[in-house]
């Protein structure tokens, strides 16, 4: 459950990263625009700070998606949503490249953190607060939103930052089956001790309304969670199938398994394309790429030769 394209529209293209903005993003920038105007003199600052919050998001999701590139994945879409945002990124099914991928989002708010810490120097500095009281909360909100995201993205609660970075240091010991099995469970958890303490935290003057974001966001997590555990449940299956040795993947290395997992793309049966050297034994269509079941990546049938053996 994350946002597409479908519904998003292209905002632009920087580094070969297309860029799109759901359209639910609109409507919430405008309900908090309109409905919290804070303590700005003029609601402007309000779209300011909203502008501001989106251009550190989509840093944050750059730092993903240029990452990714870097271990040798493929990161080419990110959809900015009211929720954050999604780096589409396809990183080498490797704890290593995985953990660098997720690390760096964060990692640019850390970045930010000296540069906010500077504003408010500057801030204290001239006397902001007298002479300047909307810069003044300016200033004082970025740093505090650039600061809240860091810590929220890494709870270690599945699939925030935080969860996938456990689980691939998770995936260092027990693999990448029983890793993600781990950090959906305990992102589960995570999201039922944060429902609780959304629950208990409530003042008596909260409003159902100042509930509903915080909730929806939990929803979009437990989700998630969900879609994670099922996939480490198939992962596990297909681990578990008998292999083909004398071949391995050149992304992953893992042997392909054996049976009829590939479907011809002449006559549309599924067969095993190293039994037979890439032939087709229904319509002897030759094959020549064969995609990994384990990591998805695309080779020449030739470079899946295993040289050990
Ligand atoms: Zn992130
Ligand atoms: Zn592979
Ligand atoms: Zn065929």
């Amino acid at each position: 459950m994350t946002p597409t394209r479908k519904g998003s529209f292209h905002l632009f293209n920087l580094a070969g990263i297309n860029v799109h903005l759901h359209w639910s993003w609109f409507l919430v920038a405008f309900y908090q625009i309109s409905t919290r105007p804070d303590a700005y003199s003029t609601p402007l600052w309000k779209v300011a700070e909203y502008l501001s919050l989106f251009l550190i998001v989509l840093m944050h999701e750059f730092g993903h998606a240029l990452a990714c590139r870097q271990v040798g994945g493929t990161a080419d879409q990110i959809v900015l949503w009211p929720l954050g945002g999604v780096a589409y990124v396809n990183a080498p099914q490797r704890p290593g490249a995985t953990l660098w991928s997720i690390a760096a989002g964060p990692l640019v708010n850390v970045a930010l953190v000296p540069v906010f810490l500077g504003l408010v120097w500057l801030d204290r500095a001239n006397g902001w607060i007298t002479h300047a009281p909307d810069l003044h909360r300016f200033v004082r909100q970025l740093a505090f939103i650039n600061a809240g995201l860091l810590i929220f993205n890494l709870l270690p609660v599945y699939p925030l930052d935080g969860g996938q970075i456990l689980r691939s240091v998770l995936w260092y010991p027990f693999g990448r089956a029983r890793s993600l099995m781990i950090a959906t469970i305990l992102g589960f958890a995570g999201g039922l001790g944060l429902l609780v303490w959304l629950v208990l935290s409530q003042g008596p003057d909260d409003t159902f309304s100042d509930l509903l974001w915080p909730l929806a966001l939990l929803a979009f997590l437990l989700m998630n969670c969900w879609s994670g555990f099922k996939h480490a449940r198939d992962l596990q299956k297909i681990a578990k199938l008998p292999r083909h040795a004398e071949f391995k993947c050149p992304s992953c290395h893992a042997s392909p398994p054996a049976g009829r997992y590939w479907g011809c793309g002449q006559c549309g049966q599924p067969f095993d394309i190293f039994a037979g050297g890439g032939t087709c034994p229904h319509c002897n269509a030759a094959h020549d790429m064969a995609t990994c079941v384990d990591c998805g990546s695309r080779n020449p049938l030739e470079s899946w030769k295993n040289p050990k053996l």
